[in-house]
């Protein structure tokens, strides 16, 4: 028989702690990714908030949740760190043997975990195949078995949730629209197939000297890089381009007491820039360790977009509100500002060089070419979570991502490349947002809008919210417009010749 549903009090109690928890696991990341610990240890944390990874505290929550929208973000999470307290001691080994190993290439190693930026810094298309190699081989014979049982595991834990698989959790019990979600992911698909095609081998020609139908895996990191750009993009003119865009916004980092940057030197830290919101909006920390380049300052920027969303959610609003909710909206507010680097009227404003088109265009193929991975890999994970066996989906990821990129991805990453919790749809969500938010905030305040105090102040406004708001709610409220996945097609039509 089903235990009682918990009262408001007990509810308020795991509100509570789940607060405290997510805290100390984000200052946790904090310290190890900014280098000041050389450790990241997860487990201490977790034994002393085991209550929140019970089955009953996600079944007790469960039965409140009936109906009641905010509870139900409280309710995932429950289940959500059930799921991770099953597979906790998996994702310690994998981040243990992922740290420790290296591949021989011709008479040097290469630590497991630099392989990609390695084959993306190689110039020589030989040595990227066999770095590739290298990463497929380890990856099958040392991860592949670890991320088998960890998604069997998941499996299990769903189970005991009382669902008969993760779609079903998704989208039947937490009401994510995964079903018109995908449909859109189709018709997106098939719609700018063509442009795809022409656009990515411009561009593959350009980049790495191939056609795109001889275009390989290994040569897509190198695409991605495009080194060529990096004099266009200094390290030492990001953070005071930054420092101006918000300040065009209203907005002084300098000045704001919540907003943390973390700026030094460090050898252990993180080359990525990335934002810890460990107090919620008490004390937001960007991370930095500027190194230039396009991808460096796209990636500034997406974070600077957290932290500002972050740092301006109003402190009186429930934790759900707060911590939770639908990452579609913080990811959406991270691709505005990330979308200013490929934006001609920005750059012609904080950079001034030469051929900015050229670049947003090159801008355009590359958000196309996440879009559409991301579209294929929706797609393979509502079959994948699906499936009787999850190793007969090999061939499935392959053949779905393949179709998408017109290149075919290795079928050892069948599994290492799904992300938990339908996260896809946050951000292909997120780039309708996006998309659409942009066109709204044009045909307000103008072309310039991003050097508009207005527009600023309407996006403080609209941070305050925090994740109270879907992202479909949020655009709907502004524009009055539907989220729709076809509006990021227009926005990278409009950006190509
Ligand atoms: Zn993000």
């Amino acid at each position: 028989m089903a235990p009682p549903p918990p009262s408001e009090r007990e509810l308020d109690g795991v509100r509570q702690r789940a607060d405290r928890f997510i805290a100390e696991l984000d200052e946790e990341h904090y310290l190890h990714y900014a280098g000041h610990k050389a450790t990241l240890e997860l487990t201490p944390i977790y034994e002393r908030y085991a209550e929140l990874g019970r089955l009953e505290t996600a079944q007790a929550v469960g039965a409140a949740a009936d109906g009641d929208v905010r509870l139900r973000e409280l309710w995932r999470f429950t289940c959500e760190t059930y799921i991770g307290e099953l597979t906790r001691d998996l994702a310690e080994r994998e981040a243990r043997i992922e740290a420790e190993l290296e591949a021989p290439i011709g008479g040097r190693t290469v630590p497991f975990r630099m392989l990609r930026p390695t084959i993306a810094n190689e110039p020589d298309r030989g040595v990227r195949q066999e770095l590739e190699a290298m990463r497929t081989d380890l990856g099958e014979e040392h991860l592949n078995p670890i991320h088998l049982e960890t998604a069997l595991r998941m499996r299990q834990g769903v189970t005991d949730l009382g669902a008969q698989h993760a779609l079903e959790l998704y989208r039947d019990r937490f009401g994510m629209g995964l079903d018109r979600l995908g449909e859109e992911c189709r018709a997106l698909l098939d719609e700018t197939e063509g442009l795809w095609e022409q656009g990515a081998d411009r561009l593959f020609r350009a980049r790495v000297g191939v056609p795109l139908d001889e275009a390989e895996r290994w040569d897509i990191p190198r695409v991605l890089r495009a080194p060529v750009w990096d004099p266009q993009f200094p390290a030492d003119r990001m953070l005071p381009a930054l420092d101006s865009t918000l300040r065009d916004l209203g907005i002084d980092i300098h000045a704001q007491r919540n907003v943390h940057l973390d700026l030094e030197q460090r050898p252990l830290k993180s080359p990525r820039a990335f934002c810890a919101p460990i107090e919620v909006p008490e004390r937001v920390i960007l991370v930095i360790q500027p190194i230039g380049g396009p991808d460096d300052w796209r990636a500034l920027f997406h974070e600077a977009g957290h932290t500002e969303h972050f740092a301006h959610t109003s402190p009186d609003l429930s934790v759900e509100e707060r911590r939770l909710g639908d990452n579609a909206v913080t990811e959406g507010w991270a691709m505005l500002l990330q979308h200013l680097v490929d934006e001609p009227a920005w750059i012609s404003r904080r950079l001034d060089f030469a051929r900015p088109r050229e670049f947003a265009e090159e801008g355009a193929i590359v958000l196309l070419f996440f879009v559409r991975r991301y579209c294929a890999k929706l797609l393979y994970e509502l079959e994948l979570h699906a499936a009787e066996d999850p190793t007969s989906m090999r061939g499935r990821y392959v053949e779905l991502l393949g179709d998408a990129l017109k290149i075919e991805p290795s079928p050892t990453d069948y599994l290492a490349d799904v992300d938990p919790g339908f996260y896809a749809s946050a951000y292909l969500r997120s780039w309708a947002f996006e998309a659409q938010l942009r066109s709204f905030l044009r045909e307000e305040f103008g072309n310039t809008w991003f050097a508009r105090r207005e527009a600023g102040s309407l996006l403080q406004e609209l941070w305050s919210l925090g994740q109270r708001p879907t992202a479909e709610e949020l655009l709907r409220d502004v524009t009055g417009a539907t989220l729709e996945l076809e509006a990021v097609a227009e926005r990278i039509r409009e950006s190509v010749r």
